[in-house]
């Protein structure tokens, strides 16, 4: 990180700054222009406060050279990182589709949807038990008893789950979950994602409809700072003037965060779309972009899904979307590391 300083800096506040760097650990190097002074910092500067500087009055500019994420950047760890829940493998190589329906409704819809989705080639199968809906009178999902139907379908089948946590006052259902899913709106819930990272489970973090990629990566860095270093990016569509679809699928994310970051990169295309009519080829798409894996909403009637029902595709689709991205996987290996 380097320090521009404004011309003729009061000598007791230059003093008070320097101090303060140094009390952070850092190591300080000035160099004294013509006009401006400017002071390198070398040590982890991911600790600073950039704000903090930059509002000080005999500061003109501070610029960073060091992203200010350590454990999830890829330049301290260059090898990919891959999520092994019980021998299911998720990235450096190991591609996996995360299917199942919006929410859990029954158990017949769920342990049916859970079969197709396995024969079909899932690795993991997905299901909303806690429901994050933007009216407060539509389906809030089955909740503790969604999180039974969830484990009963994972008994029947051996698939493990993802589902979402939307609040650590649930965090008591989801001692037999396999993956903890954070929702776009809860992508910077800080709290919750400090806690996540008290656990040693992986965590699934999706992209907030207004998040950049840096945003996303420090999401990941506040489950990583507590230790839990299983975290799991998924790119679902971001808020765009466009109108048509959902969401806008930012498919140059998964080359981006595979560059910055170790961590596997999954793509959600129901969510990014919101029309079952688009989610194969943009989960082909996503597939030669290099994504790590596909979390795809599945339903055995999505005409009566109580949730999402027109971004979900029937098993069949699912069947045939499977076969045709493992068709095309072969040349879609890149490597970052
Ligand atoms: C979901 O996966 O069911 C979901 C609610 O997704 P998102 O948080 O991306 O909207
Ligand atoms: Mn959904």
């Amino acid at each position: 990180m380097v320090v521009i300083l404004k011309e003729h800096p009061n000598e007791k506040q230059l003093e008070n700054l320097k101090n303060w760097l140094g009390s952070l650990g850092l190591e300080i190097h000035t160099s004294t222009g013509a006009k401006h002074t400017i002071l390198g910092l070398v040590g982890d500067t991911s600790v600073v406060d950039i704000d903090l500087i930059k509002a000080l009055d005999i500061v003109e500019e501070v610029k960073r050279i060091q992203e200010p994420f350590k454990n999830a950047n890829r330049k301290f760890h260059p090898k990919d990182t891959v999520v092994d829940v019980g021998g299911v493998k998720l990235g450096g190589g190991n591609f996996q589709f995360i299917a199942g329906p919006c929410s859990v409704e029954t158990e017949a819809q769920i342990c049916s949807i859970a079969q197709s989705v396995k024969k079909g080639g899932a690795g993991f199968l997905r299901g909303g038990a806690f429901k994050p809906r933007t009216s407060p009178y539509a389906f809030q999902g089955l909740r503790a008893e969604g999180i039974r139907l969830l484990l009963e379908a994972k008994k029947e089948t051996g698939l493990p789950i993802v589902t979402e946590l939307m609040d650590l006052n649930q965090l008591e259902y989801f001692d037999d979950i396999d993956v903890i899913q954070v929702g776009a709106r809860n992508m910077q819930n800080f709290e919750l994602l400090k806690e996540l990272g008290h656990l040693r489970k992986p965590i699934l973090i999706k992209r907030g409809m207004a998040g950049t990629l840096q945003e996303l990566l420090m999401s990941a860095e506040y489950v990583m700072a507590g230790g839990n270093e299983q975290v799991i990016l998924c790119e679902r569509g971001i808020r765009t003037y466009e109108t048509y679809t959902r969401n806008t699928l930012d498919l140059s994310a998964v080359p981006v965060l595979k560059s910055m970051t170790h961590l596997p990169v999954v793509i959600d295309p129901s969510h990014a779309t919101g029309k079952a009519g688009l989610v194969r080829s943009m989960s082909l798409a996503a597939a030669a972009a290099g994504a790590d894996g596909l979390m795809i909403e599945v339903h055995n009637d999505p005409q009566h899904a109580l949730c999402d029902g027109p971004q979900s595709i029937t098993p069949e689709a699912f069947d045939a979307l499977a076969e045709n991205v493992r068709q095309i996987l072969p040349f879609c290996q890149y490597s970052y590391e």
